[in-house]
């Protein structure tokens, strides 16, 4: 009887799951979570086996073509995973397959030809004798080895002929990858400075602002004896690869690429450290964590537990406890980051905790490494898998622990590409289907998370205290910096400290002393002391407001792009206004539109801006810039951070959040530009959003021996988000939070759901929200769901992106994803619980 089977095939815009059936070469073959190639349409396209079915759906079916890997790709449970958010997703089943799959799988598969001995046949034809005498000669070839082997010949076909007659075997293989070494481009000074500085000053035109930074460069790479990376040159100089060809094109500078990979925090912050003794908070943790682990190998699903700790209060010492001891359990363990180049120091603690047992897994690696982590985690040669939310699709084989750092991102919501998903949610379900122990932790966990684990009963982990480092470091700090400590208190080995205070520094009330300055006085007032004492401070800046934007400061209205509804940017070198996204410019108002009043002008909160002023302000200061523009660079973040930490600036500016658990014993200060950016957005979680990152923020103050503090500087003093987070008052701001949810009717109170159109066509965005709200509503009347409210159709906050118009149609109830369940939904873009609605 001829076996069916059904394959996920990726094919956009259909439902992608089709029927086959077997050739009797592959009967008996396949299993569930196989990789297969088949026919579609005129192509050969990739699938994946989902299961057999009895009776295909279609009166013809088409065969299986080939067996890619007789390993399944992907687990019982991976599949069952993939399907489920689908469903909730609303996605494409192939899409959700193709989460688990690393990229380029299907390339590396390839088929191992070989001679079967013995057998023979006079009938063969004279270029099948040649694929013969290739394959005795060199014994068995795959694929791409033929290729090389019979260039521009079409081998497949005889190849073929001989398999059906016995005389090859074939077999689908795949290989290991070539693992190419790590490419890093470096540069070096190969003139003396002096002469360098000459040589630049007679090189023909430049604008002052390119030779600025170019000098910079130079003087930068005078002070560094070996040749250094390109993105700590960038970042220290602001230069770009441009300026340095330029340098190397006059003979100044040697470029040049480095095989050898400098870990530069290597020699930084070195782990020597026995596991620490735990503290009794972390104790109580870990046992609450055992029993989980206890109850899953007695076949029970443990609940989730909800780690909340202040940044520093020994979070990750818990996370390396649990796995492990789920190692031990003879599990494996998966760990979810946001970004990894943002936690190097989880990332070397967890290598050097658990030696070769760990792989990580992350957007910047090559397809090949990625391709090699995957094999060995399906293989089982590895047990702990770190990497952002992608990570949580590495196949292993019996998982026993899940563990969500910093679960409050949003970076762990996929929303650039189908499927649109929540990677927490998924960690959740994969938790539950694998009864593993899953530990989501955070300083802020998010409103919706905290209600759900109070009303679920999860297990509810809490990290009051501070720890300020092991002692040992403490002792060993204080010693090399030659300095008095603050009194700290002691559990086991661990130092304890105070979180830092916060001094809000009403920025209305600058103003009106006359102070126009982006830096308050008290703030100036800190870094002078700061810089004095021969410490570091860091200056944040929110990434959402980091550019120079212009708004009035008597009403709040923000200059807008006509075109595109984005924030218009002030670029200081051409006294223009510009839209980063259509290129329209205008000069500076010199009246705000809307009110009329003279006290609009630019905000100058882009990190150059700051980096500008503080330099008038402190002339001495060693300033550091650390957003995007500088971090563009493989291996640019470590590469800051190192910079800083080696005391090489006093003065970090930037828009990204300081690496977690990074030990800088010198930051005393941490300035907050301007805390209210983005409080007044027009979105449910603008104030938890704001609260979130203030608390972050401030959590990197204050993690050094000498003391800390933070200066926050707002237009809005007494909103109850930086009220709070000024307070570090994290239930404080649970409780107002929960009940404006709640009046409000908004998550955890309902569920919602945007579904959104984007178009070139800004008449067509909008007509097509229009008829989709109108079928929408007669959905939702169809099928009496009397609790659900349609908001829309309206454009979107940020209206139009990338050249696209946008707008929305927002479903909010109890179960909104129901009502579109099986609809038509065409080019909509569905958005299920997205983390937000602008
Ligand atoms: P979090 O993940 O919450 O930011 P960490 O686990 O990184 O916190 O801990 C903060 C610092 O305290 C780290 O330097 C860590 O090595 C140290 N630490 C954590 N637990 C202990 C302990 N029980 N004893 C001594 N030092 C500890
Ligand atoms: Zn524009
Ligand atoms: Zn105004």
């Amino acid at each position: 009887m001829t076996e069916y089977i059904q394959a996920a095939v990726n094919v956009p815009q259909i439902s992608g799951v089709f029927d086959y059936h077997l050739p009797p070469e592959l009967e008996g073959k396949l299993q569930p979570g196989c990789l297969v190639s088949v026919p579609f349409g005129k192509q050969l396209v990739q699938g994946v086996v989902l299961c057999f079915v009895e009776e295909p759906q279609v009166m013809e079916t088409k065969p299986v073509e080939a067996l890619l890997d007789p390993f399944p790709a992907l687990t019982p449970i991976q599949l069952q995973l993939a399907a489920a958010l689908a469903e909730k997703y609303l996605a494409p089943l192939s899409s959700c397959i193709d989460l688990m799959l690393p990229p380029g799988l299907s390339q590396h598969s390839d088929t191992l030809y070989s001679v079967n001995p013995g057998a023979d046949d006079p009938s063969i034809t004279p270029f099948q004798q040649r694929i013969l005498a290739k394959l005795n000669e060199r014994g068995q070839l795959r694929g791409r080895q033929l290729d090389a082997a019979f260039p521009r010949i079409e081998w497949r076909q005889p190849a073929a002929g001989l398999v059906k007659k016995g005389i090859l075997n074939s077999a689908p293989v795949l290989p290991p990858p070539v693992v190419r070494p790590k490419i890093v481009r470096v540069a070096q000074l190969i003139q003396p400075f002096e002469h360098a500085g000459r040589v630049l000053a007679d090189a023909g035109r430049m604008s002052a602002a390119v030779r600025e930074r170019r000098s910079k460069a130079l003087a930068f790479l005078d002070r560094e004896a070996v040749p250094v990376n390109v993105a700590w040159v960038y970042a220290s100089s602001g230069t770009n690869l441009a300026d340095l060809e330029k340098l190397a094109e006059l003979g100044l500078v040697q470029l040049s690429e480095s095989e050898i990979w400098r870990d530069p925090l290597r020699d930084l912050q070195p782990i020597p450290f026995e596991p620490p003794i735990l503290t009794r908070a972390q104790e109580e943790a870990l046992e609450k964590i055992d029993r989980g682990l206890e109850s899953s190998s007695r076949g029970e699903t443990p609940k989730p537990a909800l780690l909340h700790g202040v940044t520093g209060s020994g979070k990750t010492e818990i996370y390396l406890k649990a796995i492990e001891h789920a190692l031990a359990r003879g599990k494996q363990a998966i760990v979810l980051v946001p970004e990894i180049a943002l936690t190097p120091q989880t990332v070397r603690r967890l290598l050097s905790r658990f030696p070769g047992r760990v792989g990580l897994v992350h957007s910047k690696l090559s397809p090949g490494e990625r391709y090699d982590t995957w094999r060995r985690a399906r293989a089982g040669l590895i047990q702990v898998i770190l990497g952002p939310r992608s990570a949580l699709f590495t196949p292993l084989p019996d998982l026993g622990l899940i563990v969500v750092d910093e679960c409050h991102e949003d970076s762990y919501y996929q929303d650039d590409t189908l499927p649109f998903y929540h990677a927490v949610d998924a960690a959740l379900t994969y938790a539950r289907m694998t009864r593993s122990v899953i530990i989501l932790g955070s300083a802020t966990p998010p409103i919706e998370m905290v209600y759900q684990a109070n009303q679920e009963g999860w297990e509810r982990l809490e990290l009051p205290n501070r720890i300020i480092a092991h002692r040992a470091v403490i002792l060993g700090q204080l010693a090399a910096l030659n300095k008095t400590p603050l009194p700290v208190s002691v559990d086991q080995d661990a130092a304890f400290m105070q979180l830092p205070p916060v001094e809000v520094a009403d920025m209305r009330e600058e103003l009106k002393s006359g102070n126009r300055s982006v830096l308050s006085r008290t703030l100036k007032k800190e870094l002078a002391a700061v810089l004095e004492r021969g410490e570091q401070a860091i200056l944040f800046l929110n990434r959402r407001g980091s550019s120079t934007y212009v708004f009035c400061r008597e009403c709040g209205k923000t200059l807008l792009c006509p075109r595109c509804d984005r924030p218009l940017t002030w670029h200081e070198d051409q006294l223009m206004l510009i839209c980063h996204t259509c290129n329209y410019s205008r000069k500076m108002p010199s009246t705000c539109p809307k009110c009329g009043s003279n006290q609009i002008r630019q905000y100058g909160t882009g990190t150059q801006a700051v980096e500008k002023l503080v330099q008038e302000i402190f002339p001495s200061a060693r300033t550091l810039r650390w957003d995007w523009e500088t971090t563009r660079q493989k291996g640019a973040h470590e590469m800051i951070l190192s910079h800083f930490a080696n005391h090489r600036a006093d003065i970090l500016i930037g828009t990204q959040m300081l690496a977690k658990g990074l030990d800088l014993p010198l930051v005393t200060l941490v300035g907050i530009i301007l805390a209210d950016v983005g409080l007044n957005f027009p979105d449910f979680r603008a104030g938890e959003r704001t609260f979130q990152l203030l608390t972050q923020v401030a959590g990197r103050a204050g993690r050094s021996p000498l003391g800390g503090k933070v200066v926050l500087q707002t237009f809005q003093p007494d909103h109850y988000a930086i009220q709070s987070a000024a307070l570090h008052d994290f239930n404080g701001f649970y409780h107002q939070e929960i009940n404006h949810r709640s009046q409000l009717g908004f998550p955890p109170f309902s569920r919602l759901v945007r579904v959104e159109f984007r178009e070139m066509d800004a008449g067509k965005a909008e007509s097509y929200a229009r008829i989709f709200a109108g079928k929408a509503r007669c959905w939702i009347e169809e099928g009496g769901y009397k609790a659900t409210e349609l908001i829309g159709p309206v454009p979107c906050f940020f209206a139009k992106e990338a050249g696209f118009y946008r707008w929305q149609v927002i479903l909010k109830g109890p179960d909104p994803v129901g009502i579109l369940r099986g609809k038509p939904l065409g080019d909509a873009r569905v958005n299920i619980d997205p983390p937000t609605l602008l």
